[in-house]
């Protein structure tokens, strides 16, 4: 067995002209096949002339409409239950999975063929290996297997490689807790805020996690994975490595992963996906160290050709020789930066639910927190911060004094009322947290009302 810290190490290291190369050739042929196969795509394409013939470089990218996430819920309404947007008959499909929801109430629904299988653990596989797992290892999947597709392809993916593959659907958070130190996992994947809320669970239970053999992490599903001080504090707490990785329903696998030199951000697997930039407002595309929103293009998914997709993620991307690990491949700065969706604009300020957790994660004292917007007299917009401190030991008043001027400070003084809750009463979260409760009755700006469509 090759003890290469890359799993493909010819793509993994590709000088940017091969990469740029290959990328143009699969794009070629990417729209070759859905023009052939896909007739709303067809139609899309060639009404700004574009076919697959027409593409000779990576500038002609440009030239292919984007799609939005509004035009595929749009095709599912006009054509029940998928849209205009498979490639193959439904009769092909192997598998069926949905988003969770947690933008829109409608999910988005795709299908998968065994093909599209092989691929989604392919790319997981890039980054589990790039991260430091190995066959030897024995992994903890904390994670309730379901339509959602969250970490199925990863699942497959550590059978693939050779793992002891443990599928940890269908627990409490104290019988996952109880297996992953009985079984002597090595790794455990879950969301970054049920990483913490297992490692809370372990010390109600009187299990030490820092001194069982649990050397790393597997994150995704949230953005926390890459902010710092929530990184820092599931590290501290199972005494192992954390890597984040990121992935979406519309491409059934992740695009990016952390290595294990940790870089404070995320690889592109770029040989596999192209990853755009662009300026949300103008369309138009951003340098390297310059916010923007991503855009995919995938040329793995095998039921669904995914072209040019908005994800309305935020990202900074910079160039992979920025990491030690000798991956050309770029790399996004703190990973996903939050999604456009999530921005609330209270009083005229922006706030970001990860800006806001960014700073309550310095305070390991805080074990939950939430996020509550109300209406204030019938017309002020007003937010406020719930925190629950359980350590009596803990001069509560005087972290919540701290918290609320540390958030005002990172806010143009936007006053956040700080209010230490009960402890337990506040949710907790297996999957995606959804730390942010809206009660506004008048809901704020013009942005606002955009970001909720
Ligand atoms: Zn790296």
């Amino acid at each position: 067995m090759t003890d290469s810290p890359y799993w493909n190490p010819r793509h993994e290291t590709m000088p940017r002209e091969g990469i740029e190369a290959l990328q143009t050739r699969k794009l070629r042929d990417l729209v070759g096949w859905a023009d052939a196969r896909v007739p709303w795509q067809s139609k899309r394409l060639r009404d700004m002339g574009v076919t697959g013939d027409s593409i000779a470089s990576l500038d002609d990218l440009r030239r292919i409409p984007l799609m939005t996430r509004d035009q595929w819920m749009q095709g599912q309404v006009d054509e029940p239950p998928f849209g205009p947007i498979l490639a193959a008959p439904k009769d092909a499909a192997i598998r069926y999975h949905m988003t969770s929801g947690t933008t829109g109430k409608t999910p988005i629904r795709v299908l998968e063929s065994m093909k599209d299988w092989e691929w989604i653990a392919e790319m997981w596989c890039y980054g589990l290996w790039g991260f430091g797992v190995r066959p030897t290892d024995t992994v903890f999947v904390a994670f309730g297997y379901s339509t959602f597709i969250g970490f199925w392809g990863l699942h497959y993916a550590c059978e693939k490689m050779g793992c002891l593959t443990l599928p940890g659907g269908a627990m409490a958070t104290d019988q996952r807790v109880r297996q992953i130190v009985d079984m002597g996992a090595t790794v455990v994947c879950s969301t970054p805020t049920y990483a913490l809320r297992m490692a809370q669970e372990a010390k109600t239970m009187g299990v030490d996690l820092a001194g069982s053999p649990v050397q790393r992490l597997i994150l995704s599903g949230e953005p926390a994975g890459s902010i710092p001080a929530t990184k820092k504090l599931i590290e501290q707490e199972w005494g192992a490595k954390a890597g984040d990785t990121a992935g979406m329903t519309e491409l059934g696998t992740i695009m990016i992963f952390e290595c294990a030199d940790q870089p404070g951000g995320t690889h592109i697997i770029e040989d596999n996906f192209i990853e755009e930039v662009l300026d949300p407002d103008s369309g138009e595309p951003v340098g390297y160290g310059e916010l923007g929103e991503r855009v995919v293009t995938s040329f793995g998914r095998g039921f669904i050709p995914v072209l040019r997709y908005r994800t309305r993620d935020f990202v900074l991307k910079v160039p992979g020789s920025t990491c030690s690990c000798g991956r050309t491949w770029d790399i996004y700065e703190g990973g996903i930066r939050g999604r456009v969706d999530d921005m609330k604009l209270v009083r005229g300020t922006n706030v970001y639910p990860r800006a806001v957790e960014a700073i309550v994660r310095e305070h390991p004292e805080i074990d939950e927190f939430q996020i509550r917007l109300y209406t204030a007299e019938g017309r002020r917009d007003e937010i406020e911060i719930l925190v629950e401190i359980p350590d009596e030991v803990v001069d509560a008043g005087a972290l919540v004094a701290r918290l609320e001027k540390e958030l005002a400070d990172a806010h143009e003084n936007l006053r956040f009322g700080v209010r230490q809750a009960d402890s337990g009463t506040l949710p907790r979260f297996e999957l995606k947290a959804k730390r942010l409760v809206d009660e506004r009755t008048l809901i704020g700006g013009e942005g606002e009302l955009r970001g909720q469509s």
